[in-house]
C-alpha cells in the first residue's frame, strides 16, 4: 500500500544543501511539511526560503546530543510529532589511509556514524510510542563497495548499515520502518572533484525521488547505481 506525503512530518539533517537540500524540496513539493536540520542555519534559512511548499529550517549539529535533541523537539513543537527522519548529514575525507589524519577519520566517525545512531536514539522512542514513524539514512554504495581511497567514509557507512540493520530487528512489529539508501557518486559539494568522469553521476534529484518512493512504500534498502570505482583525486596522481 502506498502512502502519502500531503501533510506528513519530515526531518531532515544536513539540509541546507546537496542531497538533504534535493530531499526536503522534492518531499515538500509532494506536500510534506519538511524541516531542515544544519549547523549552517543561515544557509539552510535562505535555501529553506527559496523552496516550494513548508520548509522551515533549524539549528542542528548531529554531533552535538543536545543540538539534534533540541532540533527535534523544535520540529515536534512546530510542524507536530515526526512521521520520518531523514538521516543525511554526512562529510568524506579521499585519500591513501597512510595520510589520513586522525582528526578526519574521527570527525567522519562523528558525523557519519554517531551522527545516524543519535538521530535513531533521539527520533525512535516517540515513533514506536506512536506506533508509526520512518527512519531513513543516508548511507552509501562505498559501504558494500569500499573504494580505493575512502577507508574510513566506507567504513562508517558499513556501519550505518549495521547499526540500522540492528535496530530494526528490535524494532520490528512496533510500526517503526527503518531505511537506508545507498547511492553511488552524487553531483555535490561532497564528491566535487573526486570522480573520474567514467560513468554518468547520480543528480541530488535522483537520491531525493528515491527517498520520497521509500517514504510512500518503505521497504529497507534501496541502492542507486551510477557509482564510477576508485575516486580520481588522488589515485591518478
Ligand atoms: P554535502 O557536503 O553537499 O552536504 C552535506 C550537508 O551536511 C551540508 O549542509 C553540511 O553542512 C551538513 N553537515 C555536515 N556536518 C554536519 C553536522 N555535524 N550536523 C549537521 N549538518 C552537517 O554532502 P552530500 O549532500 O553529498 O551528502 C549527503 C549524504 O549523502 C552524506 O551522508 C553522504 O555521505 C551521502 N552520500 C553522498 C554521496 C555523494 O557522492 N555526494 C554518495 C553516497 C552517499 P556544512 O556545510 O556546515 O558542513
Amino acid at each position: 500500500m502506498s502512502r502519502t506525503l500531503v501533510g506528513r512530518v519530515v526531518a531532515v539533517t544536513g539540509g541546507a544543501r546537496g542531497i538533504g537540500r534535493a530531499v526536503a524540496a522534492h518531499l515538500a513539493a509532494g506536500g510534506a511539511h519538511v524541516a531542515i536540520g544544519d549547523r549552517d542555519t543561515e544557509q539552510a534559512r535562505a535555501g529553506a526560503a527559496q523552496l516550494p511548499g513548508k520548509v522551515e529550517a533549524f539549528d542542528c549539529d548531529v554531533t552535538d546530543t543536545s543540538s539534534f535533541s533540541a532540533f527535534l523537539e523544535a520540529v515536534r513543537e512546530r510542524l507536530g510529532p515526526i512521521d520520518v527522519l531523514v538521516n543525511n548529514a554526512g562529510l568524506m575525507w579521499v585519500g591513501p589511509f597512510e595520510q589520513e589524519p586522525e582528526e578526519a577519520a574521527r570527525r567522519q566517525i562523528e558525523v557519519n556514524l554517531h551522527g545516524t545512531i543519535r538521530g535513531v536514539k533521539l527520533a525512535a522512542p516517540a515513533m514506536r510510542a506512536r506506533g508509526s514513524g520512518h527512519i531513513v539514512t543516508i548511507a552509501s554504495a562505498a559501504a558494500r563497495l569500499s573504494p580505493a581511497g575512502e577507508s574510513t567514509y566506507a567504513a562508517t557507512k558499513h556501519g550505518v548499515l549495521g547499526y540500522m540493520s540492528g535496530v530494526r530487528s528490535e524494532l520490528r512489529g512496533s510500526g517503526v520502518e527503518l531505511s537506508v539508501v545507498m547511492p553511488g557518486v552524487v553531483e555535490t559539494e561532497l564528491a566535487a572533484g573526486t570522480a573520474t568522469g567514467a560513468a554518468r553521476l547520480l543528480t541530488p534529484e535522483e537520491v531525493a525521488r528515491a527517498v520520497a518512493a521509500l517514504v510512500r512504500r518503505p521497504r529497507f534498502e534501496v541502492s542507486l547505481p551510477a557509482y564510477v570505482g576508485p575516486l580520481a583525486r588522488w589515485a591518478q596522481v
